[in-house]
C-alpha cells in the first residue's frame, strides 16, 4: 500500500481524554475513532490489526477442535427470562423492544442462545461431546467505559461452548480451551499467565483468568515469579492427547486475581510473590449444569436415563487485545507491533523524495516486494524524512527499509528492526532473500 493512498488519519499531539497508553497510540496512530462512549469505529489499519488477531483466535480455536458458527448480536428476552439472567444482568444490559413490542436485546455473552441451539439439536449421549465458538460483537453498557478497547461498551469476544456428558468429560474440555489459550496468547507475542478466578455460587477449581501483567491493568493479581520466567506454549500441541500435564504445569505455581487471593493463607513466601497489575485478556470457566437445568437441555445417556448437560463458556476478549498488545508492546515513539499481528510486515521509506533516482529504485523495491506478498507500506508522500521516520515508528511495523542517496549509490539500502532499533546497511539484491518469508502467519 502507497502512504499517499491510505486513509492514516495520524495525530501530532497526544489527545487529552486518552489516559493511558495504548488509548494514546491508537488515537495518535489513526487506528480507531471514538464515535461515543465506549464505541468506536475501526479505521483501515486498526481493522487490520484487528482481523490479524481475531484469525489468530480462530486458527487456534479451530485446532483444538472447536467448530465456528456465528450466532446474531440481538437476542430474544424470552431466553434470558429461562435462565433467570434477564433479571440478575442489571443496567450493564441493552434492552430495546421491536415494533410488535416484543422485548430484545443487544447479546453481552450467549450462553442462554447456545444452550438453546444445542438443546433444540442434541438429545443423546452419542452427540457428546460438542465444542462450538463464535466471534461476534458484544455489547455491555458498562457503568464506566474507560482505557480506550480496554474497557469498551461494544466490543468484539471470541466466546466458545462445551458440552459434555460429565464431569471429567467437560473438564478434558476445559483442558483444552486452557491450551489453546496459552498457544493463542503466545502467537501473539504476550506472555499470559492463567490465574485462579473466582468461579461464584457454582464453586470449583475450574475456573481461570488470562492475565497480562502491566501497570495500567484495572485488577490487582498475585502469581509466583517462576510463572513469569516460563517459557510461552510454542509447540503444537496433540489435542487428543492427555493436556492435564501442560495445564498442571502452569497451575501448580501460585497465581489468584485479587477476589481469590488471601494474603494470610499464601502458599508462598513474599520473596517469590510478584504482585502487580493484570489485565484479563481471557476467561475460562466450568459452570457444569447451571444453565442446562434452568433451560432443560436434557440428553439420554447409553443407560437411558435423562441427564442435563455439562457445559462451560470460554471468553477472549479480541478488541482488548489490540490495546493489551500495546501496553505490552511499545516505546517511547510508538507502537512496536509482533510479526504475528502488524499491519503492515515492512515499512518502506524513501528518504528523498525529491531525487527522481532514489524514488525509482524505491518504487522497485516496492514491486518487487509486493510480487513477493510481502506487506509493504511505502512512505512516497511529498514530506520530511523526519516526518516519515517517526511516523513510520509510532505505525509500529516492526521491520523499515530506508532508501537515500549515499546508499544507492553503493547499490545499499538501510534496514531498521522496530523492536531492537538495530540498524544495518545491506545490498539491494538481499533485501528480496531477507524479507520472502515475512508474511504474517508462516512463520507460526
Ligand atoms: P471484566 O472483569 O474485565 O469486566 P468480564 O469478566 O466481565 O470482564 P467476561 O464475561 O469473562 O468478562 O468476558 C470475556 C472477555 O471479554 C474478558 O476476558 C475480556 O477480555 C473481554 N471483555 C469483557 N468486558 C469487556 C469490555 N467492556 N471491553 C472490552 N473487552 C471486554
Ligand atoms: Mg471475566
Amino acid at each position: 500500500m502507497r502512504r499517499s493512498a491510505l486513509f492514516l488519519p495520524t495525530l501530532k499531539e497526544n489527545p487529552t481524554e486518552a489516559q493511558i497508553i495504548s488509548h494514546r497510540l491508537l488515537l495518535r496512530s489513526g487506528m480507531i475513532r471514538q464515535t461515543s462512549a465506549g464505541i468506536y469505529c475501526w479505521l483501515p489499519m486498526g481493522f487490520k490489526v484487528l482481523k490479524k488477531i481475531e484469525q489468530i483466535v480462530r486458527e487456534e480455536q479451530d485446532k483444538a477442535g472447536c467448530q465456528e458458527l456465528l450466532m446474531p448480536t440481538i437476542q430474544s428476552a424470552e431466553l434470558w427470562k429461562e435462565s433467570g439472567r434477564y433479571n440478575d444482568y442489571g443496567k450493564e444490559m441493552l434492552r430495546f423492544k421491536d415494533r410488535h413490542e416484543r422485548e430484545i436485546l443487544y447479546g453481552p455473552t450467549n450462553e442462554e442462545l447456545m444452550t438453546d441451539i444445542f438443546r433444540q439439536a442434541v438429545k443423546s449421549y452419542r452427540d457428546l461431546p460438542k465444542l462450538l465458538y463464535h466471534i461476534q460483537w458484544k455489547f455491555r453498557d458498562e457503568v464506566r467505559p474507560r482505557f480506550g478497547l480496554m474497557r469498551g461498551r461494544e466490543f468484539l469476544m471470541k466466546d466458545s461452548y462445551s458440552f459434555d456428558l460429565d464431569y471429567d468429560s467437560a473438564k478434558k474440555a476445559y483442558n483444552k480451551m486452557f491450551v489453546a489459550y496459552l498457544r493463542t496468547f503466545a502467537r501473539l507475542g504476550l506472555k499470559a499467565i492463567p490465574m485462579q478466578a473466582a468461579t461464584g455460587p457454582i464453586g470449583g477449581d475450574l475456573s481461570h483468568e488470562f492475565i497480562i501483567l502491566a501497570d495500567t491493568g484495572e485488577s490487582a493479581v498475585y502469581c509466583d515469579q517462576k510463572l513469569l520466567d516460563k517459557n510461552p506454549l510454542q509447540d503444537s500441541v496433540h489435542y487428543e492427547s492427555d493436556l492435564q500435564e501442560i495445564v498442571d504445569s502452569w497451575t501448580s505455581h501460585y497465581a489468584a486475581t485479587d477476589e481469590k487471593h488471601d494474603p494470610v493463607r499464601c502458599p508462598i513466601p513474599t520473596s517469590q510473590l510478584v504482585s502487580a497489575r493484570g489485565i484479563e485478556v481471557g476467561h475460562i470457566f466450568y459452570f457444569g449444569t447451571k444453565y442446562s437445568e434452568a433451560m432443560k437441555a436434557s440428553i439420554t445417556t447409553q443407560e437411558g436415563q435423562n441427564i442435563y448437560v455439562h457445559m462451560g463458556s470460554y471468553g477472549i476478549g479480541v478488541s482488548r487485545l489490540v490495546a493489551a498488545i500495546i501496553e505490552a508492546s511499545h516505546d517511547d515513539t510508538g507502537i512496536i507491533w509482533p510479526e504475528s499481528v502488524a499491519p503492515y510486515s515492512l515499512g518502506l521509506i524513501n528518504a528523498v523524495q525529491s531525487d527522481a533516482h532514489v524514488t525509482k529504485i524505491t518504487g522497485q523495491i516496492y514491486d518487487q516486494l509486493r510480487q513477493q506478498n510481502v506487506e509493504v507500506l511505502y512512505d512516497d508522500r511529498d514530506e520530511r524524512a523526519g516526518t516519515k521516520f517517526s511516523d513510520m515508528d509510532l505505525i509500529g511495523v516492526p521491520w523499515q527499509i530506508i532508501v537515500g542517496t549515499k546508499g544507492i549509490k553503493n547499490g545499499t539500502v538501510e534496514v531498521k528492526n522496530r523492536k531492537t532499533g538495530q540498524r544495518e546497511m545491506i545490498s539491494q539484491e538481499s533485501i528480496y532473500a531477507k524479507f520472502n518469508n515475512i508474511k504474517v502467519g508462516l512463520r507460526c
